[in-house]
Formats: C-alpha cells, sequence, structure tokens
C-alpha cells in the first residue's frame, strides 16, 4: 500500500505518525537514509549525510516523546539544509572548491533553530556554487537531477533542497532566496517553497551573496509543512542586525482556508509573450480556485517589471563581488600557490577553486562598481530598485496579495541553458522582484504539464503578511488538491 510508504507522506502526515506512536523517529530517520541511499546516487541532491548524529538525535527525540515532553511539530522530523548553511563540524561548501573542506565552528541561527525544535538533520544539500545559478549546474560537486524527469534540472540554486523534498527524501528543508532560489526550484520540482520577508529570518551563518536581498526560507511538500518549517526560523536574532523586531504570528492557525473577501492582484505585466501556455494555464486555474472560493480579482501593473533581471543582476553581482573578496586562501578552505609569495597565493586559490560562473559574477559586479561606471550601473541600480518597491506598494494599496507565474516555463534540460548565461539569467524574470522589493514570496505546485512536469504558482504577500500569504496558497491547493505520484 503506498501510503505506508514514508517517502509518500508530508511533513505535517509524518508529524502526525510519530505524535500517534505509529513510526517511531528512529525508523522514520533509518527509512529516510535508506531511501537516499537507494536513490541519490541518481538524484544528487546531497553532498553530505550525516547519518550517526541523525540517529542520536532520533532517538533523544523518542525519548523525549516517551517521557511526553516532545518539542512540538517537527520533533523527530528528518530535514535538512542548503550547503549555504553553517552546521557546526559539518563541511559547508556553499556549493564550490574554495571552501572544501571547511568544518564551520558553529550553527547558523536557522539550523540550530530546525535542532532546538527537535528536527532530525540529516545532511547538507547540493547547490549551485555559491547560490549564482537557476538550474544548479554550476554546483563544483555534481549534477543535481529533477526527480520527475531525470534529464532536467531541479531549478536553482536551492536544486538539492527541493529535489530532495520532492524525491521524499526527507520532509522539509532550507534553502536560500537572493532571487528566486527557492521558489524557482520550487516550482520546478512540485512543492512548497517560501521567499519570508526580508529581515524575518536571520542570515547569521549563511554564507553572503547578495546581503542587501538574500533570505532563508523553507521547502516541504505542501503549504502547511513550509509553514510550520518557517514557524520553527522566523523571528528576529540579535546576532543579525538586518532581522527586524516583528513577532512571528502562528502560521498554522493562519491556515483556514478561508479567503473569502481576499483581494487578489493580478499584474498584467507577468503574462507576456514567451510564457509557457501550460503554466499560464495552471495559474488561471489558481486564480479561478481562488475567485471561487470568494477572492476578488483585481488587474493590477508593476509598470517596472521589465528592467528586473537587468536591475537584478547589476546589484547581485556587485554585492556577490564584495561579499566573495573574503575567499582567498587565508581564512578558508584550500589554499594554493602560497610558496610563490602573497599574490599569487591569492591569484592561484582563486583562480583555480572558484567555478567560471562564480568568475563570471565576480567580474561583472567589480566592473559595475569600479570608478568609471559606479553611477551609469550601481547608482542607477539602486535607483530603479526604488521604482520596484513603489510598484509593489502602489499595488498593494488595492490588492493584499499578488498572484503571478513563478517561472516563464517547467523544468528546462540539463544543458539546455548552462552555455548561455543571460538565458539562464532570463529565466528570474518573475521572482527577482519580490527580493529588490523586500517581500514575501511563494511558489506551490498548481498543476502537471502533458509531459507529466510540475507546474508552479507564484503568490507575493505584503512585508511581514506571510500568514495572508500563505492563507491564499493553501486555499488554492485545498480546491486544486492535486495529486503526486511520482512512480518510483
Ligand atoms: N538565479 C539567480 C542568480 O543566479 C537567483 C539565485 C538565488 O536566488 N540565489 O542570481
Amino acid at each position: 500500500m503506498r501510503e505506508t510508504k514514508p517517502e509518500t507522506w508530508s511533513l505535517p502526515e509524518a508529524a502526525a505518525r510519530l505524535r500517534s506512536g505509529e513510526i517511531s523517529s528512529r525508523e522514520l530517520t533509518i527509512s529516510c537514509f535508506k531511501r537516499i541511499h537507494e536513490h541519490d546516487g541518481n538524484i544528487g541532491a546531497f553532498l553530505c549525510l550525516t547519518e550517526a548524529s541523525a540517529l542520536l538525535a532520533a532517538d533523544a527525540s523518542d525519548e523525549r516523546r516517551e517521557t511526553k515532553q516532545t518539542l512540538g511539530l517537527l520533533d523527530g522530523v528528518p530535514v535538512a539544509v542548503k550547503d549555504m548553511i553553517l552546521t557546526e563540524g559539518v563541511p559547508t561548501t556553499a556549493g564550490s572548491k574554495i571552501l572544501e573542506g571547511y568544518r564551520p565552528p558553529y550553527d547558523g541561527t536557522v539550523v540550530a533553530k530546525l535542532k532546538s525544535a527537535g528536527a532530525v538533520m540529516m545532511g547538507k544539500l547540493n547547490q549551485d556554487e555559491f547560490a549564482m545559478g537557476s538550474s544548479t549546474e554550476s554546483s563544483a560537486y555534481k549534477l543535481c537531477k529533477n526527480p520527475w524527469d531525470f534529464y532536467r534540472t531541479p531549478g536553482g540554486s536551492s536544486g538539492g533542497s527541493a529535489a530532495a523534498v520532492a524525491a521524499g527524501f526527507v520532509f522539509g528543508t532550507l534553502g536560500t532566496d537572493t532571487g528566486g532560489s527557492i521558489r524557482q526550484p520550487a516550482s520546478f520540482c512540485g512543492i512548497a517553497g517560501i521567499k519570508p520577508t526580508y529581515g524575518r529570518v536571520s542570515r547569521q551563518g549563511v554564507v553572503a551573496y547578495a546581503s542587501s536581498l538574500d533570505q532563508v526560507g523553507p521547502f516541504a511538500k505542501d503549504v502547511s509543512g513550509a509553514a510550520i518549517m518557517l514557524q520553527a526560523i522566523a523571528g528576529h536574532d540579535a546576532r543579525d542586525s538586518t532581522s527586524v523586531k516583528q513577532a512571528v504570528p502562528d502560521y498554522l492557525q493562519a491556515l483556514t482556508g478561508d479567503v473569502k473577501g481576499l483581494k487578489i492582484g493580478i499584474p498584467r505585466e507577468y503574462f507576456i509573450e514567451g510564457l509557457d501556455a501550460e503554466v499560464r494555464d495552471s495559474v488561471q486555474k489558481s486564480i479561478a480556485a481562488l475567485q471561487a472560493s470568494g477572492a476578488e480579482i483585481i488587474d493590477v501593473s508593476l509598470p517596472h517589471t521589465e528592467h528586473a533581471v537587468a536591475t537584478y543582476y547589476v546589484i547581485a553581482t556587485a554585492e556577490a563581488a564584495s561579499n566573495l573578496s573574503r575567499y582567498d586562501g587565508v581564512r578558508f578552505g584550500p589554499r594554493l600557490g602560497d610558496q610563490n609569495g602573497l599574490l599569487s597565493m591569492y591569484e592561484e586559490t582563486r583562480g583555480q577553486l572558484f567555478g567560471p560562473e562564480v568568475k563570471r559574477r565576480i567580474m561583472l559586479g567589480t566592473y559595475v562598481l569600479s570608478a568609471g561606471y559606479y553611477d551609469a550601473y550601481y547608482l542607477r541600480a539602486q535607483k530603479v530598485r526604488r521604482l520596484f518597491a513603489d510598484d509593489f506598494k502602489n499595488a498593494f494599496q488595492n490588492v493584499d496579495v499578488i498572484v503571478c507565474p513563478t517561472t516563464p516555463t517547467p523544468a528546462f534540460g540539463i544543458g539546455e541553458k548552462s552555455d548561455d548565461p543571460l538565458q539562464m539569467y532570463l529565466n528570474d524574470i518573475f521572482t527577482v522582484s519580490a527580493n529588490l522589493a523586500g517581500l514575501p514570496a511563494m511558489s506551490l505546485l498548481t498543476g502537471f504539464s502533458k509531459q507529466g512536469l510540475p507546474l508552479g504558482t507564484q503568490i507575493i504577500g505584503r512585508p511581514f503578511d506571510e500568514s495572508t500569504l500563505m492563507n491564499a496558497a493553501f486555499a488554492v491547493e485545498q480546491t486544486l488538491n492535486i495529486e503526486r505520484d511520482l512512480g518510483w
């Protein structure tokens, strides 16, 4: 019987079975590792497994359950995190050779929070190098395949985080989203992924890509699973000065499915030529589902959308060039060429251990920041960035959430865009605006293409209003009630 297979369970289903005593955390953890060992050789979601410590954590969880000291819904649930996030004593490479062998001396705040919620950490997940990419093909370690079609990418940069959930390896994961890296792979892999409001979740102990855009967020098969994960990681952190002192509401309680009178904005600039017809249909179905549940559909305009990708790639590369200057062979990871002096050490270490996409970004970023071009590119991009925030501000005067596509197409093929950076960047057209404006946004599964590929819908919310956003997503999910069957 399928339903007895843990790989088909959602996070809330796994939590319910742990609570009822139908399965212990140890049994669940072992069964997840079994599936990982059977299939991850093909999928490539994990960069590192932490079996021994996971089993210890599972046993501790079972003991708490026996003595009625269970910590909450995540207690005993197998999870994993993207390799951008620091894990004490456990290799953290950010998908790069320049951090090979690096074992951080502490856990990132989000990891510490998951652990203190009782979650069982299973390992670290594959990603594009330094989170630069949309396909996980720039990982310096290995390819990651889409669990729905092994010839396609899982998206990126948090491809491993999305694939691990979709494949039924673990029940929840964390990723990072600088320009879409949670929402796009969630969409490609047919699961839910949330990029919270900038400042909602601590970035302490997270490898920095573009600090003014980066945000950590959860993946799970369904919206309530993602809500449970977000609950565990959200909140102010004194060690991240950009995290915001805002009360964290009870997210599960917000998932009523009641969207009567909710005003849904449909941005006309997102339904453009080049949008795949099946993606468009699945977004339309989500809109119809919300309307049938009593929501009001309102046409809105986000007039600067066409400039989003250009603006994003100026700001993101500028910040990346600056952030990545710390990898020089001195502080972390391997050191090359030091026998020939300091300069040679820098050159050899950075020249050999950064991959081509990272080098491209550092060069772009250095260029837009350089004396002669700063005003023309970086300063200008900062000004345009403000216009995106204004666009959303205007729209949110009339609507509560915005519903639109997550990606222009379903998952693309491995190798299809990897030789053409511009094509890869253009894939981010619908996701980067939310980062530029700092808004919460999520993607959820809203259909399958005729070829059997997952299709996603994106919902964007007001700052710090993840509750309304997730409730709208929950209403769509309940109404559409989409069956998922990987077939393996
Ligand atoms: N694809 C985008 C980029 O390459 C977004 C990546 C991300 O969100 N980390 O920059």
